[in-house]
């Protein structure tokens, strides 16, 4: 638990340079503060948040879509060392969430560390000093030994360029930029896309419009989702007993990594019954055999993201919400046209169309040693990142939630969690023996890099269907191929002797 090891790492001062922090942590999102609160509980009090918008809360800040919430159990979306038994779903909204998050950055005294509308452009490492620099967005400047990035991987909305954007005279918005201000009560609206955020919006948003088409690409794989409100009884239990609580932590990570991690990863027996039930799922609600062919999907199951929603599919059944499979030709003036010729009207035009990815991409200029970007050694053979997080030649840089650390089964904290811990024993090192570079061997990287590529070849990641895990060339590097407890387990020690370390 964070916290518990107060002061391992006395500071020293910095010898070869003067910078404005020992650490600076670009963004105040779950991960961001992850890493922070870590820090802190290692003694390292001198290191600042930067953050581009006026609040914390990354995703949950951003997403406020109508029915915006997690697909994993509360008790799971939440870090361990600070339990919440106040959640009020056993799936949080975004609003709890973000709300759990701005708890967290008073409990851990983080306020005074956080700067607001500070968006970094450009990082630039000082080989000699031992130190980055970094640019923000007004020019300034901002110096640290060392950078955490916690920068999200899908902050940048997807708006694919479809003909006639700007002759549409309705408002036009994507999920992650919900304008509140949009009245949809009675009227006409298209919403394009049926992934994790189009489910959640459908229903929501299905009881008070006139009419609502959705266009579906691709159908996903839909498994029912137990959301209910968690009984004061319960709560009061945990408050009592706060093992109970704990316990039902682990049971739930337990389902996560024993049934639904196995299912989703691995194209084996577990997937074949997530298969069956999701199917059957689907035939419960769905009774229309014309409906049911167009909801059934046609790769293997995990293979895109498995979404949770019991709301979903009586939704769609509904006499005003239409599906449609056939493509969009283009936005008209007054709605859409397809592909086969037909006119649908539309009021408002929702883009549930997901994010461009920037897990294992560059955000902006990063020049590590030798001059070279980050995007230059990223499209060179041999890697990305040891173990999602330090990258050969980018010294005393650290990625939260970098290349092939994202999971699909579970909750995305256990690898923030893992990670932040991992980072802050590395940053200690760092300060701690004065140096001026911390970098990843080339060597171990690329060993790790290989082996973990070759477990990707037998997930069902890489079984044929298009999806935001995958780049360009169909290669995986958002997801961890394994189960987030394996990770874990191995960021559980830092090992010096695998990095250089330069006086
Ligand atoms: P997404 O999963 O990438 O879904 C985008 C949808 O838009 C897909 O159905 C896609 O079809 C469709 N689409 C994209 N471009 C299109 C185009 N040009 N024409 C027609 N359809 C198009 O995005 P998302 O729903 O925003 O979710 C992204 C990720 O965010 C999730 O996978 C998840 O990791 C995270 N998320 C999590 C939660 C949660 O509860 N934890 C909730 C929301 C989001 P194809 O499938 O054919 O590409």
């Amino acid at each position: 638990m964070a916290g518990a090891r107060e002061t391992q790492f006395p500071q020293r001062t910095p010898i070869r340079a003067r910078v404005d922090h020992a650490v600076i942590i670009i963004g105040a999102g779950f991960s961001g503060i992850n890493a922070a609160i870590e820090l802190k509980a290692r003694g390292i009090q001198d290191f600042v948040l930067l953050e581009r918008a006026a609040d914390v809360g990354g995703t949950w800040r951003d997403n406020v879509y109508p029915g915006c919430a997690c697909d994993v159990p509360s008790y799971l979306y939440s870090y361990s060392f600070a339990p919440n038994i106040n959640w009020s779903m056993t799936y949080s909204g975004s609003a709890e969430i973000q709300s759990y998050i701005r708890c967290c950055v008073d409990r851990y005294g983080l306020t005074d560390r956080l700067r607001f509308g500070v968006g970094i452009v450009r990082a630039d490492f000082d080989v000699v000093g031992g130190f980055w620099r970094l640019t923000d967005a007004a020019g300034r400047v901002h110096t640290a030994r060392a950078v955490i990035s916690a920068i999200g991987g899908l902050v940048e909305p997807l708006m694919p360029a479809f003909a006639g954007m700007n002759e549409f005279t309705g408002d036009i918005m994507h999920t992650a930029r919900w304008n509140q201000d949009v009245v949809l009560f009675g009227k006409k609206v298209v919403v394009i896309g049926t992934g994790a955020s189009a489910i959640q919006i459908i229903p929501s948003i299905a009881v008070q419009v006139a009419d609502l088409t959705v266009l579906q690409r691709t159908a996903p794989y839909v498994l029912p989702k137990l959301d209910r409100a968690i009984p004061s009884g319960v709560k009061q239990w945990f408050r009592r007993l706060p093992w109970l609580h704990t316990l039902t932590r682990r049971l739930i990570l337990g389902l996560t990594e024993g049934v639904i991690g196995p299912a989703v990863i691995l194209n084996g027996f577990m997937a074949k019954l997530m298969t069956r039930y999701a199917l059957s799922h689907m035939r419960r609600v769905i009774s229309d055999p014309a409906l049911r062919e167009v909801m059934t999907p046609d790769y293997q199951v995990g293979c895109k993201r498995v979404l949770f929603s019991s709301a979903f599919y009586p939704a769609i059944t509904q006499d005003h919400v239409h599906i449609e499979t056939v493509g969009l030709e283009r936005l008209t003036p007054g709605g859409i046209r397809l592909a086969d010729g037909r006119e649908i009207d539309a009021d408002v035009i929702v883009m549930a169309t997901g994010f461009k990815v920037n897990i294992a991409k560059s955000p902006f200029p990063i020049v590590g040693e030798d001059g070279l970007s980050l995007e230059q050694r990223w499209s060179a053979p041999g890697g990305k990142a040891y173990k999602g997080v330090a990258c050969a030649g980018v010294p005393n840089w650290f990625f939260m939630l970098g290349p092939n650390t994202g999971p699909g089964h579970t909750s995305i904290l256990i690898y923030t969690e893992a990670q932040a811990s991992y980072i802050a024993d590395a940053v200690g090192v760092l300060l701690n023996q004065n140096l001026t570079a911390l970098s990843v061997k080339p060597e171990v990287m690329s060993r790790y890099h290989h082996k973990l590529q070759r477990r990707m070849r037998r997930t069902s990641w890489t079984s044929g269907c298009k999806s935001w895990y995958l780049d360009e060339h169909g290669e995986n590097h958002t997801l961890f191929p394994g189960l987030a407890s394996e990770y874990a387990w191995s960021m559980r020690r830092f090992k010096p002797k695998e990095y250089d370390l330069r006086a």
